[in-house]
């Protein structure tokens, strides 16, 4: 049986600029087939068994021929899978999709393309450069700057007569070749001319000046590929029309070290407000298995009158055990909800339950003061929580009632490569570290073991509060900002204010 391929354009870079229909390519893939400049939380985006086979070429340094990756390609679809080409920016922009298609064809498997948002447009875009401009540019014109044996092939005297946008991809190690033959060819050399390198991730870079003397900022600034130059008068545009680079956090580097299952609602919120983020998960949720003490509590859930949920990683695995008991949400139609912290509550109510109370601030001292007033001797309290939660709340409500403590989960230690960390904040003369809970920043020196005092004294340390800040404090180091919310947006607030 045939399978059948999908050639993807990705997008310029930032995962978010992929087209639904390529991110639904992505979800049913069974194997992926990728270059080099893809960006790699895609790739997360696919089923569990999925093959990856990573064809990525450096320019010069080809890693796989195109004719190995068109055999690779067509040998998965003959074996009846669904293959994903997945390619940088537009398939049919010089990602030679044409050919992979025609070599398709040619054998009759079946294929589609999904277009993407070429770097040639999407990405100036994100540089602030219209490719048009009713005012300065009717037409645009997008050429390879791989030059090489293919010098030759390029109208240098049609090219520089041209009014439109100039458009280079693959161009910057021909910089100087590229700005000399239209210069020498009547190309006003005051052209201005833009490099956009990363073009739409965090840490794009761009560099901006005329044709006679961009080659000279481009080596001043250390521009390096994937970079798009972009040739005519719609670069002016930039002072107005930059957007990208005028986002709070743009240009910031925070490195984030909740675990892995809570981190991502942090980094997508830093992510829109445009810092480069760095996940460093400190602490792992296992799921303590079997939990025979868990599922008898539930079985008898009549018994109790209280369930008190106190994380969202309690919620989920109290429901999924729930689920795979065979019950719903019914079976908790006769208890009294409650819950510490609103994204708690926010995770009950996508149970379908809304929690009876949230206590305003997120700690236990809070929901124990409401408990007071409410509990009789008569109630029954069951919580399910992590195995090494402080026992102030048990200690409390055991006063007055029942209370029936169950451990349903561990943190451990994250096991994250330091070794990467310490490359990647090699030469970053600036960071933010955070910490959410003491346990990261116990967890993050362990992890990084004599590597971490440098790490922390370069970095500025944000702390969730106090209860943190404490044991960062007692671990010799300064916190150079507390959030006044104990929560991420509270750390997120410390951050702007910073930039405002
Ligand atoms: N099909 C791709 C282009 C492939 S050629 C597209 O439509 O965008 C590869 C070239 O694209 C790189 O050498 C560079 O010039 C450009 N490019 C791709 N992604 C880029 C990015 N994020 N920033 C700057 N240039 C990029």
């Amino acid at each position: 049986m045939k399978g059948k391929v999908y050639l993807v354009g990705a997008g310029p870079g930032d995962d978010s600029l992929i087209t639904l229909k390529g991110l639904k390519c992505i979800k049913k893939a069974d194997v992926i087939i990728y270059d080099r400049l893809i960006n790699n939380n895609l790739l997360k985006e696919s089923k569990k068994n999925c093959k990856f086979i990573y064809v990525g070429k450096k320019s010069k340094k080809h890693i796989k021929t195109q004719d190995e990756i068109n055999e690779i390609i067509y040998r998965e679809a003959l074996e009846g899978k669904i293959v994903v080409r997945l390619k940088g920016g537009d398939p049919y922009v010089f990602g030679r999709g044409g050919e992979e298609g025609e070599y398709l064809a040619k054998r009759n498997i079946p294929f589609e393309i999904v277009p993407g948002v070429t770097s040639a447009i999407g990405g100036l875009a994100y540089a602030g450069i219209p490719i048009t401009h009713r005012n300065y540019a009717s037409s645009f014109h997008v050429i390879t700057g791989h030059l090489k044996d293919e010098n030759d092939k390029l109208n240098w005297e049609v090219l520089a007569s041209l009014d439109g946008t100039i458009v280079f991809l693959m161009g910057i190690s021909n910089l100087e070749n590229i700005s000399k033959n239209l210069i020498e060819n009547g190309k006003d050399k005051n052209t201005p001319v833009a490099i956009v390198s990363w073009a739409t991730m965090p840490y794009q870079k761009v560099v901006e000046g005329n044709l006679s003397n961009i080659y000279e900022k481009a080596m001043k600034y250390n521009i390096v590929p994937p970079s798009i130059i972009v040739i005519g008068n719609v670069v002016k545009l930039r002072k107005n029309l930059n957007f990208f680079e005028r986002k709070i956090l743009f240009g910031e580097t925070i490195i984030v070290t909740r675990a892995r299952e809570q981190k991502k609602e942090f980094v997508d919120k830093l992510r829109e407000f445009g810092a480069t983020t760095y996940e460093f998960p400190t602490i792992k949720i296992d799921e303590i298995t079997p939990n025979i003490e868990l599922e008898n509590a539930i079985e008898n859930i009549e018994q109790y009158t209280y369930l008190l949920l106190t994380s969202v990683n309690g919620v989920n695995i109290f429901f999924k055990k729930l689920f795979s008991l065979g019950y719903d949400s019914r079976k908790l139609g006769g208890l009294k909800i409650g819950v510490i912290g609103s994204k708690t509550a926010k995770a009950m109510e996508r149970y379908g339950i809304k929690p009876d109370f949230i206590p305003k601030e997120y700690v236990s001292e809070f929901l124990t003061k409401y408990l007071k007033n409410v509990l009789t001797t008569k109630d029954k309290v069951l919580l399910p929580r992590a195995k090494n939660s402080r026992s102030y709340l048990v200690e409390e409500l055991s006063k007055i009632c029942d209370v029936d403590e169950i451990k349903i989960y561990n943190t451990v230690k994250g096991t994250d490569k330091a070794e990467e960390l310490v490359d990647f904040l090699k030469d970053k003369k600036e960071f933010y570290l955070t910490f959410t809970s003491p346990s990261t920043f116990n967890n993050f020196v362990e992890i990084l073991g004599d590597n971490s005092q440098n790490i922390l004294k370069r970095g500025k340390i944000l702390s969730i509060g106090p209860v943190t800040s404490k044991v960062i404090r007692e671990g010799g180091h300064e916190v150079y900002g507390e959030a006044r919310k104990h929560t991420i947006e509270g750390i997120i607030d410390l951050l702007i204010k910073e930039r405002r």
